[in-house]
């Protein structure tokens, strides 16, 4: 062991000494529990920025963790590995989008193998290798046969000068192609769906067995699904056969309807427009055709909308209200159609005020201030008024009649809706799994067989950006039909990447199985997911879709588990001191401010100093290369853990992450010490001083295993060691056994953190196994019982001295051993002791006279 600690000399050895060991192997044959530890797998950008770093460390420390309690652990890495990037890499730099891939894979695997993490790289998976898609094109072809994949028509991005396809990353604020600049048109193509809302009720139900997840993520997704309870009424439309169908959560309001609103594109539009309309409706339709939904629905926009000329009736009034369309009614939304009450809805408020249209009261305020003509939507319950027979009720009575009433009269029921709609897996671009069908003229749409897998993507692809998708465009799309065997051609879309995402931690527990998607005897054992550790932008989509995917592998016999994450933990953001001219709004480089007084370099105006997420743009960014060329993995890990708790967002300080440098140095001085001057003499009997060391080496134990399995409070479990390693410096007891308990523990305890500087030390005690191979010590409750506690004296409030008591003294004993004690005596000394206060085991304080 050397003198000095130098992580440079002692990392790259330890990397490589676990992998000859097979440390971070997956144990396939054991009796041990199992526990899964995973990280969300990231996109091979080709390089780690520091939210990757906290993300692995943070899955690294409790993998390694439960390894040493005795779990068999899997801890696996991959790669999601589809995507626009490449294809835009492809484009710009002509680079074909495997090889740019590929590249940025083997990059940064090296850069994760670095940070010394216990990884099972014999388990890796990337979502664009065939092996991999070719499952992933398996599921899809599950779903088909389950019914829960389908074709219909949506809206794409278009854009008219490339004549292609945009992903909604390619479309600007403004709604301009990402290339041409063109303004992007929404078009309607026929694209694949996979019916998530078939399960919309279960994903909802099930979030409350989700009791290892933060609530916050179960309310997005709770909202996400957003289930509402209503009513479904049908508006005959005056002169025609047909009636308009909407669904309102506010049924105890259809007596103040008076107005119907269609989006533009439903198929009663055009027909219920009259002829001196017509013009302007066709005019209006072509306007908001090229708006996203975005900008149509943006609240803060003022609602546009025209007449159509038609009429409806109020089926519970009888009267004859007029049919708009409006832009932000969304066709693919509902029904298409909604019901206008301005009186009880702030956004018809606004649009019946600016359009004129009449404003019926039927619900009154509670409160008797009720006007006829109100000033704004009132929108509470309250009492039902000019509503025929159901005058008088509580508005929140009367949902339920009026649904009742219109289902007796024919014109209505109740209906259960959700917000959750149908997932439009289908892209137009060349990066993704191939959907796995054929489109025949005779037999139509004909599944790809299972022997006929994977559906490979071609190589040698031209890549323009223009034009249909780069599939569509080559003789790969010209197949003969599996069933007839006459010429048929091959589905052109991808899959949606979120697809290959919503399944990987399946193919895990058998990732390299070429006969099927996974064994499920295999995957059974080690599902579900015990610890899932990723970022909060992923707490809607990507977890509803892994949810969706295993409650249908599990309708198809493949699963057994409901859930495919137990416990969730999303950790924080890394955010960079971030310099700022608030005059000209521009971020400036750190490396041109001196943070004593932090001025432009180029104006000399002051600058706005912050903590923000840390991005190329603001300049704030620290590389994880530079950390740990100049501290080691073991630094970075350890401020990473303690700077703050890891579902908190982190502040990066150069200051902190040299303190953390500085501890590792005072603990490998102390452990050096230690074996230079190692005797061991012990005494019989225990003294006063062994005796309170062993308690502090057991209390750290104990709270620190709490940090690590309660709420993964890292911060404060590296506290702890900090707390001990200064307790053994402190010690006189530098020869006895306790002190060598001491420091053995310390390094255990020592190991999930900073993993190899702990494996140095503990192989310098003359130790031949890894320290990462050692059970994880166990508290010995005896040991953390005190003979004696610390009790404070104080005279009229005011803290004079500290006395020793026998730990098992009560209360009156307390008070006792106060009285008698020197400090007290002095202090008191002539006085009356008019009161004593006792906060048993805490302090005794004397009130005199
Ligand atoms: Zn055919």
């Amino acid at each position: 062991m050397e003198s000095r600690y130098n992580p440079a000399a002692i990392e790259e050895k330890w990397q490589k000494t676990w992998a000859e060991l097979g440390l971070d192997q997956t144990p396939t044959n054991s009796d041990k529990p199992k526990f899964y530890a995973l990280s969300m797998f990231p996109y091979p950008s080709g390089s780690l920025h520091m939210g990757h770093v906290r993300n692995y460390v943070i899955t690294d420390v409790i993998a390694r963790f439960k390894r040493m309690q005795g779990y068999r652990v899997l801890h696996p890495m991959g790669w999601d590995a589809f995507g626009l990037p490449a294809e835009n890499a492809a484009i710009d730099r002509g680079i074909p989008p495997a090889k740019w891939t590929y590249q940025n894979i083997a990059q940064m695997r090296q850069q994760l193998q670095r940070l010394g993490l216990s990884i099972d790289w014999s388990r890796e998976v990337a979502t664009c290798s065939p092996d991999y898609y070719k499952w992933t094109q398996w599921i899809f072809l599950q779903f088909l046969k389950a019914g829960l994949a389908y074709q219909k028509e949506a809206a794409v991005n278009w854009d008219p000068i490339d004549q292609t396809v945009l992903a909604n990353e390619q479309v600007d604020n403004e709604g301009r192609s990402w290339r041409s600049g063109a303004k992007v048109e929404r078009k309607l193509l026929r694209q694949w769906f996979l019916k998530i809302t078939d399960y919309a009720e279960e994903l909802l139900n099930d979030l409350d067995q989700l009791t290892g997840w933060p609530e916050r993520v179960k309310l997005m997704q709770a909202n996400w699904i957003g289930k509402s309870v209503g009513a479904y009424l049908e508006f005959p439309i005056v002169g025609m056969a047909e009636k308009i169908g909407v669904y309102t959560t506010r049924p105890d309001t259809v007596y103040g309807v008076t107005y119907i609103v269609l989006a533009p594109e439903h198929p009663l539009t055009r027909r219920v427009t009259t002829s001196e309309q017509q013009a302007s409706v066709e005019a209006f339709i072509k306007e908001v055709s090229g708006q996203s939904e975005l900008e149509r629905t943006a609240e803060d926009k003022p609602k546009r909308g025209i007449p159509t000329g038609g009429k409806a009736i109020n089926p519970f009034t009888g009267e004859e209200i007029p049919i708009w369309i409006a832009d932000y009614v969304l066709y693919e939304y509902g029904t298409g159609a909604v019901m206008g009450v301005p009186a009880h809805d702030t956004r018809d408020f606004q649009f019946a005020q600016e359009k004129q249209l009449p404003i019926q009261v039927v619900i009154a305020r509670t409160d008797a201030t009720n006007q006829p003509i109100i000033q704004e939507a009132y929108t509470e319950p309250g009492i039902v008024i000019n509503s025929a027979h159901f005058n008088g009720m509580a508005s929140t009575d009367a949902k339920q009649a009026l649904i009742q009433y219109a289902e007796k009269q024919g014109f209505g029921k109740a209906r259960i809706q959700y917000r959750l709609r149908d997932w439009l897996i289908s892209r137009q671009r060349y990066w993704g799994a191939p959907i796995p069908v054929i489109h025949c003229s005779n037999c139509g749409m004909v599944p790809v067989p299972d022997e006929a897998l994977p559906v490979r993507l071609p190589e040698d692809v031209a890549f323009t950006g223009r034009g249909l998708s780069p599939l569509a465009q080559m003789d790969w799309v010209n197949v003969s039909c599996p069933t007839c065997g006459t010429p048929a051609k091959r589905e052109t879309d991808t899959m949606d990447t979120f697809i290959d995402s919503s399944w990987y931690f399946l193919r895990y527990p058998d990732a390299k199985n070429e006969q099927q998607v996974f064994d499920s005897a295999k995957t059974n054992d080690w599902m579900p997911v015990d610890q899932y550790v990723g970022g909060i932008e992923h707490a809607i989509l990507h977890l509803l879709y892994s949810r969706f995917f295993t409650k249908v592998l599990r309708d198809r016999g493949l699963l057994k588990t409901d859930e495919p994450f137990q416990r969730l933990l999303t950790q924080g953001m890394v955010q960079g001191t971030t310099y700022k001219n608030p005059v000209t709004g521009k971020y400036i480089l750190p490396a041109l401010v001196n943070p004593a007084q932090p001025q432009d370099p180029v104006t000399g105006e002051p600058l706005e100093v912050f903590y923000e997420k840390m991005s190329k743009s603001k300049y704030n960014g620290v590389d994880p290369q530079e950390v740990l060329a100049k501290y080691g993995a073991d630094t970075a890990r350890m401020f990473i853990l303690f700077k703050a708790p890891p579902e908190k967002d982190l502040e990066w300080d150069a200051a902190d992450v040299e303190g953390q440098f500085r501890f590792l140095n005072r603990v490998w001085r102390l452990v050096g010490d230690f074996n230079e001057q190692r005797v061991s003499v012990g005494g019989q009997t225990p003294t006063g001083e062994e005796k309170n060391l062993r308690r502090t080496i057991h209390t750290a134990i104990k709270l620190v295993t709490e940090d690590l399995e309660g709420e993964y409070q890292f911060n404060t479990a590296v506290s702890e060691l900090m707390k001990l390693s200064n307790a053994l410096a402190d010690v006189k007891c530098k020869e006895s056994p306790v002190y060598a308990e001491g420091i053995e523990t310390l390094i255990q305890l020592m190991a999930p953190f900073a993993p190899h500087v702990a494996d140095e030390l503990w192989h310098s005690l003359g130790n031949s196994n890894s320290v990462h191979t050692q059970s994880w010590p166990k508290a010995e409750p005896a040991a953390l019982v005190a003979d004696e506690i610390t009790l404070v004296i104080q005279i009229m409030g005011k803290t004079r001295g500290t006395i020793q008591v026998p730990a098992q003294a009560d209360k009156q004993q307390q008070e006792q051993y106060a009285r008698e004690s020197e400090v007290a005596q002095r202090y008191i000394q002539g006085k009356e002791i008019k009161k004593v206060i006792v906060v048993s085991g805490k302090l005794v304080n004397f009130v005199v006279g």
